[in-house]
């Protein structure tokens, strides 16, 4: 009995479901879209958007591996569009019969794509790639924090990347390498900030006029006499002093940020970071700085600046890192205000910016006017920790040395709401060089490769604060300090135009320059120096702390062809999205170019691992110093 009716009701379930089925076929149609370049080559893992017209929302769907896509739709109208990242997408309207089922094949052509700028590259597709970013600059990870929850997701997504493409861990505790961190805060409700002139106290705005910084530690109280030191630096190795005859003892010193012409770019990057700086100014007595910002170098505007001022601060907290004590103020001014402090003193800000833009040398003069400042700043402990991860190399004399990669895993979290959007979500800054890391790790799970020396994945955390991860783990790396051969870092590489040119930064400091642009030519793509100087790129990312513990190192990125429109795209790009919530998974990227720099990346570590010679500095590098053992050096 019981058989009988279950055969009865599975057959009635049978009929019914054929039923279904058949009403369900006959009122639906197959239609494979297919998406091809130019050149009428197919093109895999484009993203397509399907809006019917009724009130549905809009499908997304993807070409497969084959270039295909295949979807059940009812009878309507549809439109269909690419938006396969960093391509101008065909449009397309199609219409879906209610007659009989059948096959719909669909052609969507994309334009702004030349013939040949969809190869494939051996071991990339670009999509892999965005793939992790998607996940990574999601706004469930907040804008990745340092010490934050997001960070905290964003870190175990890493590491389960890392163990899926079978990296061994290679950090402290597992793949983690915990570091300590005080934060700082400004509050603003009870800082003052004023100009005395003749004994007359002028109020300075915070937020409008200036900012202070949290990056040293200010003093509760400080008023001191206020000096102009032109660009505040002191470089020895081109018999250049801004300081030479100035009596800046007891005062706060007033500086434009930037560097004369004469000083070369990395030197002047190199003197201008904090540590450099503030030694120079502590010998002679200082006690506060004050920024003018170069309007010629202003990477964002000053509302952004200002927005988030109000974004803790953070160091490492051990005393071995304290390279601003002494220092009792830190002030960053508007150039729109600047002119405040130069009343009284015979020149002009307009004078000073006009001469700065152009690299000119400056005068040096006392301001007519004192500042006196009164701060209070909260301060709280955080917890991170970097990542390290190993692919094992395979020499037995060489396995115990190391290519570093490395790329920050943080970014800024949550701040003030630009347009509504408060997640600073960092897709690019640097969701784009983790993804790469990540990605490089299962490329050469899917494709090994025979490695002589150790690959070292490096997620550090803390960049965003100042390098801060970096400078912990290049001091107190996971591995022995002398087997680390080079460090390639990825910060930012902004694949946003078709990859033609990059920028290398350390390009002639090493032969690790040399090898890059190598491997580039042979991928057709041309390798430049940092053409923008002013920027101070060189000292802004996690190379840096691998280059002054004497480390060969490299970043590169993507640069627009000079002189076409790319450098507006460029420009475009960090005046809206850098450091602002739209740097996120929304925006326009060309992944054949992440496909392509992805390539060159991994053949340069290659390259490294398998060379019979580790990287080495060249003779007239300046950062060559910090490579001779101690005693030798300058
Ligand atoms: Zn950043």
């Amino acid at each position: 009995m019981k058989i009988k009716a279950l055969t009865l009701l599975a057959f009635v379930l049978v009929a019914t479901c054929a039923l279904l089925l058949a009403q369900e076929t006959k009122s639906t149609a197959s239609v494979s879209i297919v998406v091809i370049d130019q050149s009428g080559a197919v093109i895999r893992h484009a993203q397509i958007r399907l809006s019917p017209s009724l009130t549905m929302a809009p499908l997304n769907l993807e070409t497969g591996v084959d270039g295909e896509s295949l979807v059940d739709l009812s009878p309507g109208n549809y439109d269909l569009s690419v938006t396969m990242a960093g391509f101008k997408g065909g449009n397309q309207h199609i219409q879906v019969p209610d007659t009989t089922p059948q096959t719909i094949r669909v052609t969507l052509k994309v334009d702004g794509c030349p013939p040949g700028c969809l190869v494939v590259y051996p071991h990339f597709d670009g999509q892999t790639w965005w793939n992790h970013i998607k996940v990574l600059a999601d706004d469930k990870l907040e804008g990745r924090d340092t010490g934050s929850r997001g960070e905290r997701a964003a870190q175990a997504y890493a590491i389960e990347q890392l163990k899926s493409a079978g990296a061994e861990p290679a950090g402290v505790n597992g793949f983690y390498q915990p570091v300590k961190f005080v934060s700082r805060q400004i509050v603003e409700k009870d800082c003052n900030l004023s100009l005395i002139r003749d004994g007359k106290r002028e109020t300075l705005t915070l937020g409008e006029d200036a900012i202070i910084g949290t990056r040293v530690m200010p003093a509760p109280e400080v008023e001191a006499p206020l000096v102009f030191a032109g660009y505040g630096l002191k470089v020895p190795e081109k018999n250049y002093d801004d300081f030479a005859g100035v009596d800046i003892r007891g005062k706060i010193i007033v500086i434009l940020a930037g560097s004369p012409s004469e000083i070369p770019g990395a030197l002047a990057s190199h003197y201008q970071t904090a540590a450099e700086r503030w030694k120079v100014l502590r010998a002679a007595g200082a006690v506060g700085i004050v920024s003018l910002i170069n309007p010629a170098s202003m990477d964002i505007p000053w509302s952004r600046i200002a927005l988030n001022r109000a974004h803790p601060t953070m160091d490492l907290d051990y005393p071995e890192f304290n390279e601003t004590e002494g220092a009792k103020l830190a002030v960053t001014v508007n150039p729109a205000s600047a002119e405040k402090f130069f009343a009284g003193s015979g020149h002009t800000f307009e004078e000073i910016a006009a001469l700065g833009k152009d690299r000119k040398p400056l005068p040096h003069f006392p301001l007519a006017v004192s500042l006196a400042a009164k701060t209070k700043v909260e301060v709280t402990n955080i917890e991170s920790a970097n990542l390290v991860a190993k692919l094992p190399g395979s020499d037995p004399a060489l396995k115990d040395e190391y290519v570093v990669l490395s790329a920050h895993l943080d970014h800024i979290g949550i701040g003030e709401p630009i347009n509504g959007d408060r997640i600073y979500n960092g897709a690019m800054d640097n969701g784009s060089g983790s993804a790469l890391t990540l990605d490089m790790a299962g490329s050469f799970k899917k494709n090994p490769e025979k490695l002589r020396r150790s690959i070292l994945l490096v997620l550090v955390t803390g960049e965003e604060k100042g390098l801060l991860g970096s400078k912990y783990f290049a001091a107190h790396p996971t591995v022995a300090p002398k087997s680390i051969v080079a460090d390639v870092n990825v910060d930012m590489f902004l694949p946003i135009v078709p990859l033609k040119l990059l920028t290398a930064l350390g390009l002639d400091d090493s032969d690790l320059g040399d090898r890059a642009r190598e491997i580039a030519r042979s991928l057709g793509v041309r390798v430049q120096p940092d053409p923008e100087p002013l920027r101070n790129l060189f000292v802004r990312s996690d190379q840096y702390n691998f280059i002054r513990h004497g480390v060969p190192s490299v970043i590169m990125s993507v640069a627009p062809e000079p002189g076409s429109p790319e450098v507006k795209t460029f420009k475009d790009w960090l005046t809206q999205r850098y450091h602002a919530p739209s740097d996120d998974v929304d925006q326009p990227v060309d992944l054949a170019t992440a496909a392509k720099y992805e390539e060159i990346v991994r053949a340069l570590l290659i390259n490294i691992a398998n060379n019979e010679h580790r990287p080495q500095w060249k003779p007239d590098s300046f950062f060559r110093r910090y490579a001779e053992p101690v005693g030798t050096g300058q």
